[in-house]
């Protein structure tokens, strides 16, 4: 039985160093028919990342013109860089009935809030703000100015909280992979996406 007909857009956001990387890789090693939306930025990669593979690292000019050309569903400037997401791919895998996750900052979720309501908002949060210095430190790939910029960016981000639907506490890999999951599944349930469904037991 088909489960639904477009995919979901889900919407990840959280602080820099709060562990969104790790939490993504495990649960879409748990998930079938999720894709994660790999963005454009203009920052460095870092060691141990793949163009293409975590982003698609280009240079501010490639960047601005993809803007120009309108091409990105939503960018943000972050610490110094653009960050944006793909229209194109996006559409593409949602028509396809494949579920999309965006891993993207605050003002790049409020874009999307505005041009896609119907996408499911979920902050990650730490266990603590000492929590989050202490991974960031432990990451060992940022310079000190770096790690205190995206620290004091945490404390912005994390006023936007109530502009989200969810909140997930990534005290521990898995149960944040469980909470998500769980949210995930009551999005699947709800009516408006059991449409053909329902539709299909009742012969309507
Ligand atoms: P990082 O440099 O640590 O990989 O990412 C910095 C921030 O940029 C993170 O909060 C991440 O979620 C966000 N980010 C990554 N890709 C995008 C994007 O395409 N658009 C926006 N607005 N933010 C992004």
């Amino acid at each position: 039985m088909k489960k639904r007909g477009k995919g979901q857009l889900i919407v990840l956001s959280g602080p820099s160093g709060v562990g969104k990387s790790t939490v993504i890789a495990e649960l879409f090693s748990q998930r079938e028919n999720i894709y994660f939306s790999i963005s454009y930025t203009t920052r460095q990669p870092r060691v141990g990342e793949q163009n293409g593979v975590n982003y698609h690292f280009v240079t501010r000019e490639e960047f601005e013109g993809m803007i120009a050309r309108q091409e990105l569903l939503e960018h943000a400037e972050y610490v110094g860089n653009y960050y944006g997401t793909s229209q194109k791919v996006i559409d593409e895998k949602l028509e396809a009935g494949i579920d999309v996750l965006l891993d993207i900052e605050v003002k790049g979720a409020a874009k999307v809030r505005a041009r896609r309501p119907d996408a499911l908002f979920i902050f990650v949060i730490p266990p603590s703000f000492e929590e989050l210095s202490r991974r960031l430190h432990a990451r060992n790939t940022d310079s000190e100015d770096v790690i205190q910029g995206r620290l004091e960016k945490a404390r912005e981000e994390f006023s936007q909280i109530p502009n989200y639907d969810y909140l997930v506490i990534n005290d521990k890999v898995s149960n944040a992979v469980e909470e998500i999951s769980a949210i995930l599944k009551a999005s699947e349930c709800k009516v408006a996406n059991r449409e053909t469904i329902y539709k299909g037991v009742f012969a309507l």
